[in-house]
């Protein structure tokens, strides 16, 4: 039988705030363990949460990025388990009344639609290590703040996942909402899949597996996930409702217990927490600061003429983004920008990140290319020493630029025409008269060695060979 695949995802951001959710510690990656936490986001008796404002704004932005509705108040609610990275057994959460519900967010062919995006805090963070008897547990990720957001079952594939994924980080990114950072467990996501006979409505019983902390792994536990059930089916068994752990070195899940459903967990509104009211105001001074994002940005470099392929890339990567705009912010030239970023800054990228020269000196030489000061030969060795040396643009362009000038060099250059009578002929008869004209530059250059302001030779010429 041929079966369709139905997929919904639990993705969860940490939000880019100074502070934690409920108290004033730093929310902050790789700090000395424990060294981040006091009486709130530890969970002694007594102490008492108070909410940090910009995480709500931030949760706001990013429904009003997905187009989701903002709730005119939001309640936190306690959901109650036991796990030994929560101090409290209880995570600060929402369930009934959530920030934002609905909204979607538009793939290459179909829209995903949004079920919710609320707020929660991180629990800490056990860590297994040989060197330590029993497990460690570090509380500084206790109480960071998190965005979940709940996808409807629109998704059908691992690659539709992975573009879902890809999209939605490059949008909480742009908005400067949260970084992503995978590796640090900056985003994760739980995928719940199910599988049905082709075309039907029904949806089948699904699984979930929790925490997939890369884009890799939930491509291949869902494929791995979507076959396991397949067979199951196919060999006439049943598949039950439960939750698994997806093990990424064996690639395959382990069952780890049976789903628990939001009743297991005895929600019910913290008493701690005030309700949160959300103006009208608040939601539109957020709407009218919202930041272009990738789609957008796409839209303005395809404007500039460049082409889709080419604004894809620039795009892909905020980081390249804002390096570009940066750059056209000192010389407003796109498209020959973006072929230098793509073509000798991509090259240099290669296997590292760090971009290792400015976009200001970028701009600066390529300007310096199309004034004339510089030919491209020496614009190339400019880039290298930048790059490799960390040597000064500004310096190496006024070194490497002609510094014969004015009437030094027009004398140079009166000579030059005089003895070659011929050849100014040759460009007022010519079909192609640049070619002379870069011979006579040419050879300016041979007598000063290299050394000519390039700009002002070429005008002398001009003066003296032109009818
Ligand atoms: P829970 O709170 O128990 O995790 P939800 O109803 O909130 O359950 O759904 C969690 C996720 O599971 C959502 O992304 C939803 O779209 C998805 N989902 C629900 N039913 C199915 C199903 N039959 N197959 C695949 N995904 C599903
Ligand atoms: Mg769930
Ligand atoms: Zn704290």
């Amino acid at each position: 039988m041929e079966y369709d695949i139905v997929i919904g995802l639990e993705v969860h951001a940490e939000l880019k705030t100074k502070s934690k959710v409920f108290c004033s510690c730093k929310n902050q990656f790789g700090s000395t363990p424990n060294s981040n936490c006091c009486p709130v986001c530890i969970g002694l008796p007594g102490a008492l949460p108070v909410l940090n404002k910009k995480a709500v704004e931030l949760v706001i932005k990013a429904g009003l990025c997905m187009d989701c509705e903002i709730n005119d108040k939001a309640v936190f609610e306690r959901k109650n388990y036991f796990y030994p990275d929560l101090a409290k057994a209880y995570q600060i959460s929402q369930l009934v009344k959530p920030i934002c519900v609905g909204g979607k967010i538009e793939l290459k062919d179909k829209t995903v639609r949004l079920n919710r995006i609320h707020l929660e805090e991180d629990a800490g963070k056990l860590v297994h290590s040989s060197r330590a008897i029993g497990t460690l547990i570090d509380y500084n990720r206790g109480g960071v703040p998190l965005m979940e957001l709940v996808t409807e079952p629109d998704i059908s594939s691992a690659e539709e996942a992975v573009e879902f994924l890809t999209k939605l980080r490059s949008i909480l990114v742009y908005s400067n909402v949260a970084d992503c950072k995978m590796e640090e467990g900056g985003m994760r996501c739980d995928v719940n899949l199910s599988i049905k006979p082709k075309g039907s409505d029904v949806l089948g019983v699904r699984s979930e597996m929790k925490n997939l902390n890369s884009f890799k792994s939930v491509y291949r536990a869902i494929k791995y996930e979507a076959q396991r059930q397949i067979d199951i089916l196919e060999q006439g068994g049943k598949i039950v409702q439960e939750t698994r752990k997806w093990d990424d070195n064996k690639e395959r899940s382990y069952a780890m217990r049976k789903k628990e459903t939001s009743q297991d967990y005895r929600y019910f509104p913290d008493p701690d927490m005030l309700a949160v009211n959300i103006s009208r105001e608040l939601v539109s001074k957020i709407k009218d600061s919202l930041p272009e994002l990738a789609d957008q940005r796409f839209k303005r470099y395809v404007s500039y003429s460049l082409t889709e392929y080419e604004s894809e890339i620039l795009t892909r990567d905020k980081a390249y983004s804002d390096y570009f705009d940066k750059a056209l912010s000192v010389y407003f030239e796109p498209k020959t920008i973006a072929n230098w970023f793509l073509t000798d800054v991509m090259s240099k990228l290669k296997g590292q990140d760090e971009i290792k020269i400015s976009p200001e000196d970028l701009a600066l030489i390529i300007k310096s290319v199309d004034d004339k000061v510089i030919s491209t030969k020496v614009s190339k060795e400019i880039f290298e020493k930048a790059w490799e040396e960390g040597a000064s643009v500004e310096k190496l362009i006024k070194e490497l630029s002609g510094n014969i000038e004015g009437e030094e060099l027009r004398k140079i250059v009166e000579t030059l025409v005089a003895e070659n009578e011929k050849a100014v002929s040759d460009y007022r008869t010519t079909d192609q008269p640049e070619k002379v004209l870069r011979w006579f530059m040419g050879q300016v250059m041979k007598m000063t060695k290299g050394k000519a302001n390039a700009t002002q030779a070429e005008t002398m010429i001009l003066e003296l060979i032109k009818e």
